[in-house]
């Protein structure tokens, strides 16, 4: 027989135990001034939240008043804020972390790129020829079609005939015959085109190649539609000109698509804020109209970019802005770039190419150009965010910057290096030391990794190439992210490459540099928000802090490596609305 004494006596014990497990609540008075009991405008109960906060660094609920976090807690004490309209959310178990911060991608271009036919899914010729009729139909005549993603190394065998790898366009003419269509391969680097696009370019038998490029032609010396890097320049004018032709009307509709598609996907992996690598001012002047309108589906940390510094000099005082919008647009940073990529060869390095051995690629910019820009960022408070790939990118940018932020010890400018590909060790402590972000993209390593070792070699590969590890241990703040549409805006993609180096076929590229799996969170997260100097704000979950939520189906601090793929975004907030949700949650009022 049970004593219904003890029944009592160890329930209180498990409940305090309960408590003991977890830290104290952290939380606003539940009264206000009047005494009143405050309530939540929505609370998430019964999971697992990820705060990444060390003061608390997991509770079973949160609750949310005005957009910000109001208390977080065991269930039982964040029910004292469940009111009449207060929104109760049951996790069921599920995780919440802080919304992912996209660190570096391309808000404009991702939007863009939705907009257009996603070939990366193709597996064969055939393939393109039914997205291209599918869409065909419901073009207008005349209307460009444009795609992007192709490979020809990712389809099977075929029995056409093939020129360099591709056959002939007459299968795609025949189901576009009143469109122009222009197909971009994966690399960026040549496009496929129909014969409306070809004869639209001047594009005939007796076109001979430009420099730097290659008209692909069949055994009557006839142009096959793929057109190798320079060759495809008339083809790309034209897409732009019909863009360029858009009445005004036109065009602000097509940013404003490019706005909900871009923030759609955003939202649909967990992000709720996104370093944008650049924009001008033009399209800086639409997106503030969008903050004001309420309309900007996630928080945007804008780089000014293609502006000469001229124009910058005379504008970014007026530029500059900080939380607009409800914390909505921020415009702090300016974008430059000194080097190109690794895949072309044209990351500066300090010794040439393990595979191109007549170079060590070249600046893209005079590093005069780029003091000039570093000094109105300087002095108009603005970050400087630099892309640099190689070593020597690397070394010549962090020097500029040593000029700049080693001057004054106290001085808390955060610049960036976007990207930080290839660092000579020499460089790595530097970061830290000088305060200068690192600005990374997990998957970068990933996808890159088959093809870098060919690039530097396999030492100079295992000592420089996205060293994340070393960054870590002397202190850095690195700052993830994707670089999409380069890379798909998966938080989580490239959260798991963070965590395993793990390429498509298995294998590990240098796994002595993976971060652990706290380290990887706080980089797609607090890290992030101190890029951006929002620390204050966002990246983690805290009291008083904008509730910026995201909802896994799993915890991915504990999760085995094997099951982290399995991982899915189930539910976004920003400000505390659900703006993605992609299962029916309980809700109850
Ligand atoms: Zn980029």
């Amino acid at each position: 027989m049970f004593n219904i004494r003890l029944i009592v006596i160890l329930t209180v014990f498990l409940a305090i135990t309960a408590l003991t497990a977890c830290q104290p609540a952290q939380q606003n008075a539940d009264v206000d001034d009047n005494d009143n009991a405050i309530t939540a405008d929505r609370i998430l109960t019964n999971g697992t939240i990820i705060t990444v906060d060390s003061s608390l660094p997991e509770a079973q609920s949160i609750a949310i008043k005005d957009g910000r976090i109001l208390a977080l807690g065991s269930a039982e004490e964040i029910d004292a804020f469940v009111g009449e309209s207060t929104d109760v959310i049951d996790l069921d178990g599920k995780v919440a972390i802080p919304g992912f911060i996209e660190g570096h991608a391309h808000f404009l271009g991702l939007g863009q790129a939705l907009m257009i036919l996603d070939l990366v899914p193709t597996r064969s010729f055939d393939d393109i020829i039914t997205m291209v009729e599918e869409a065909a139909k419901n073009a207008s005549p005349g209307e460009w079609i444009v795609g992007r993603g192709w490979h020809q190394e990712r389809w099977g065998s075929s029995n056409e005939l093939l020129y360099d790898g591709l056959p002939h366009h007459r299968k795609l003419s025949a189901v576009s015959p009143d469109n122009p269509v222009m197909l971009i391969h994966a690399s960026g680097h040549a496009v496929y085109a129909n014969e409306m696009a070809l004869a639209l370019a001047g594009i005939i038998a007796e076109s001979s190649d430009p420099d730097g490029g290659t008209i692909i032609r069949d055994e009557t010396g006839d142009a096959t539609g793929y057109l190798r890097q320079a060759a495809s320049n008339p083809v790309r004018k034209l897409v732009r000109e019909a863009l360029d032709s858009l009445s005004e009307s036109e065009q602000q509709q097509r940013f404003e698509r490019q706005v909900e598609l871009a923030g759609k996907e955003s939202l649909k992996h967990g992000v709720t804020s996104f370093h944008d690598m650049g924009t001008n001012l033009a399209n800086i002047d639409r997106l503030k109209k969008l903050a004001d309108e309420g309309q900007l589906p996630v928080r945007l940390h804008v780089a000014i970019r293609q502006e000469t510094n001229e124009t910058l000099r005379e504008k970014a005082s007026e530029y500059r802005m900080i939380g607009y919008g409800d914390g909505f647009l921020t415009v702090r940073a300016m974008k430059r770039a000194i080097d190109g990529a690794l895949g072309t060869h044209g990351a500066w390095l300090i010794s040439p190419y393990a595979d191109k051995t007549d170079t060590s690629g070249l600046p893209q910019t005079s590093l005069e150009n780029l003091r000039e820009t570093a000094q109105i960022a300087f002095d108009n408070g603005y970050q400087l965010n630099t892309h640099a790939i190689g070593d020597r990118g690397n070394r010549e940018v962090m020097n500029l910057y040593e000029s700049f932020m080693g001057k004054d010890p106290e001085s808390d400018l955060r610049w960036r290096i976007e990207h930080a590909q290839t660092l000579d060790p020499s460089e790595v402590p530097r970061f830290a030391e000088l305060g200068v972000i690192a600005s990374m993209q997990g998957v970068h390593a990933t996808s890159d990794g088959p093809w870098v070792p060919y690039r530097l070699g396999m030492v100079r590969a295992q000592q420089k190439a996205y060293v994340w590890r070393s960054l870590l241990d002397e202190g850095a703040t690195i700052c993830n992210g994707t670089d999409a549409p380069v890379e798909s805006i998966s938080a989580l993609e490239s959260y798991i490459a963070s965590v395993t180096r793990r390429m498509a076929d298995g294998t590990q590229f240098f796994p002595e540099q993976v971060m652990d799996r706290m380290e990887a969170l706080y980089s797609y997260t607090l890290g992030c928000a101190k890029a951006v100097f929002d620390e204050d704000e966002l990246g983690s979950l805290t009291v008083g802090k904008r509730a910026d939520i995201a909802v896994l189906n799993g915890n991915l601090l504990t999760l085995p490596e094997d099951e982290l793929t399995g991982l899915e975004v189930e539910m976004t907030l920003v400000g505390g609305e659900v703006r993605f949700a992609k299962t029916n949650l309980e809700m109850t009022n």
